[in-house]
Order: structure tokens, then sequence, then C-alpha cells
């Protein structure tokens, strides 16, 4: 026996309650904001509001029997002149609404844009735009392998009654994306040195030369050997000049200064340890012979020099 189920349609039913009774419209349009009260903005968008309406009035408004003849010179209560004197006005206000809603400094949406990329920024006051354009160009991914980037974005205030970007109150923006420092040696943090050794130029003023508009100066690293390059005007690509600071890797010849700069170190370091226990010259000879065969030689290496030394010395006298 097949049982049938029964289907419970009728109980489906449901009273599906429309809500658009409770919608809360808010339009203002019945009354006109004042320039007291209104913002900019809003005055600016009720003027293109009215500026239509006065077309469309105009459009559907027709001339009097008498004026007919002369469309360009209507009689004074012409329909059709009187609705061209209201959109000549409409007109100006409008256009005057837009300058001040331009002009303010209220917050507005941006269309911001490079060579490369657009966005729109949100809400932002004009006072404002330059630091949100510089972030917007800072947040992108760039590659600084080859020097730091100079980067120019602009942002056009987007008309709110349109929503075009208007070429009126574009505002600039640049930023420098400066390379990252490289590490240093380990646990160390660079000392930027300028020896005239490895940078040459004036011995007065070592690693600095002119070029082009202003001066390149050179640093070294007395750590790690890399260089740190300081222009006071470098070119960009949009043939712009600006300050910029980039990093090169140590070379032989910074590589030769900094291990001849540490073995100096090493030396003075191990004389002030030793020069009471043993005679100058012999003192200095072992070192230099420890820190040959090993650059990182210690008080006790130098003194087992010495001490060998003393014995050949001693067999010598003995024989
Ligand atoms: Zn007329
Ligand atoms: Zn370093």
């Amino acid at each position: 026996m097949h049982s049938a189920t029964p289907v419970t349609d009728d109980i489906m039913t449901t009273t599906t309650t429309t809500t658009e009774d409770t919608m809360t419209t808010t339009t203002t349009e019945d009354t006109m904001p004042t320039t007291t009260t209104a913002t900019a903005t809003e005055a600016y968008v009720a003027a293109a509001a009215a500026a239509e309406v006065a077309e469309a009035a105009y459009d559907d408004a027709t001339c009097s029997e008498a004026c007919a003849a002369t469309p360009d010179d209507h009689l004074p209560d012409c329909p059709n002149g009187l609705a061209l004197a209201a959109l000549h006005a409409a007109q100006a206000t409008h256009d005057a609404a837009r300058e001040a809603w331009l002009a303010s400094d209220e917050p507005r949406d941006w269309e911001v844009r490079d060579d490369q990329a657009s966005d729109t920024l949100h809400d932002v006051a004009p006072d404002d735009v330059e630091a949100e354009i510089e972030t917007w160009l800072t947040d992108g991914d760039w590659d600084t392998s080859e020097g730091p980037l100079h980067l120019v974005a602009w942002a056009y205030p987007i008309d709110p009654t349109t929503g075009e970007a208007c070429a009126e109150g574009r505002v600039e923006g640049e930023v420098t994306i400066e390379q990252d420092e490289p590490a240093c040696a380990d646990g160390e943090d660079h000392e930027w040195r300028t020896p005239h050794s490895v940078l040459g130029g004036l011995a007065e003023n070592p690693g600095v030369w002119g070029a082009g508009a202003g001066i390149v100066s050179r640093e070294v690293c007395a750590h790690c050997g890399a260089y740190r390059v300081y222009e006071s005007a470098r070119q960009d690509g949009s043939g712009g000049y600006h300050e910029a600071t980039s990093y090169e890797e140590a070379d032989e010849d910074s590589l030769e200064w900094v291990a001849a700069r540490r073995r100096k170190a090493r030396i003075a370091e191990l004389v002030t340890e030793l020069e009471d226990e043993y005679e100058e010259d012999a003192l200095r000879a072992a070192i230099g012979t420890a820190l040959d065969a090993d650059e990182d030689a210690t008080e006790d290496d130098v003194r087992a020099r010495l001490d060998e030394d003393e014995d050949e010395d001693e067999e010598e006298v003995a024989s």
C-alpha cells in the first residue's frame, strides 16, 4: 500500500508585508536651502536641479500670439520670454553655486590618477587631498632597486551634479619613495664616513662632486663598506629635480678600507691590553703576524707568539 503524504501547500501561504509605506524619504525639495544654512555642496546640487527645471519649463513654454513674430525680443508678458529670463537667472545661480562649491573647503570625492592607474578618494576636503594623494602613491608596490622614485599624481574634484571629474580644482601630490637602507654587517649599525682614500674628491671635502644642477656626495659605511649616495638634484622621469638618497653595494675599495680600519682598531686594542707585559716593538710585530694569520686574533694568540719568540731567544742564548 502506498500512502500519499499530504502536501501542506495551503499552510505555506505567507503574508508578505511590504514596508514601502514606512520608508521615510527625506527629500527637502519643497524647502529650497538658503545660502546661509545649506552647505556649498547642497546649494550647488539644488541650483543644478533648479536650472534643469527652468530649462524644461523653457522648452515647454511658447510665445503668446502677440509675441510670436519676434522670438528674440519677447513682449513683457510673454510666457516664453518669462521662462527664458527665469532660465538665464537659474543658469547664473548654477554657475555661481558651482564656483562656490569648487572654492569651498567642503569634503568631496576626487578622481586620483597618475600615469598608470586611477582611483576614487571619498569624502576628502581640498586641504587634505594632497596628503591623501601622497598616501595613495606611497601605498603602491614600487621597485626601488634602481634608486629612489619620484612620483607625481593628480586629484580632480568629482562634480556632485554630474559625477564627472573637473579639471578645475585639480590638486597635485608628489612623493619620493626612498630606497630601503640595506642591512649592515652582522650586529652593526651603519656608520657613515667619508674616507678620502676611497671616495676621492677634494681633501677638505671628500666624496663630494658637482653634478648637473646640484651635487652628489658619497659616504662609506665603516662596518660593511656599503655606499650611501646623496643627490641634491636628481632628475626624475618628468624632467624635475629632487633630493634623493640611494645606496650602493660595497666594492673592493671600500672593503679594503673597512678591513684596514678594523685591523688598525684591533692593533690599538691589543697594544692597550698587552703593553704592560711586553716591549712595544716586539709586541707590535707579534700583533702584526698574529693578525696576518687570523684577522680575529686574540690577546692569547699574541701572547703565545711572544712567548714562543722568547723561548727561541733563550734557546739561541743557551746554544
Ligand atoms: Zn515671446
Ligand atoms: Zn654598514
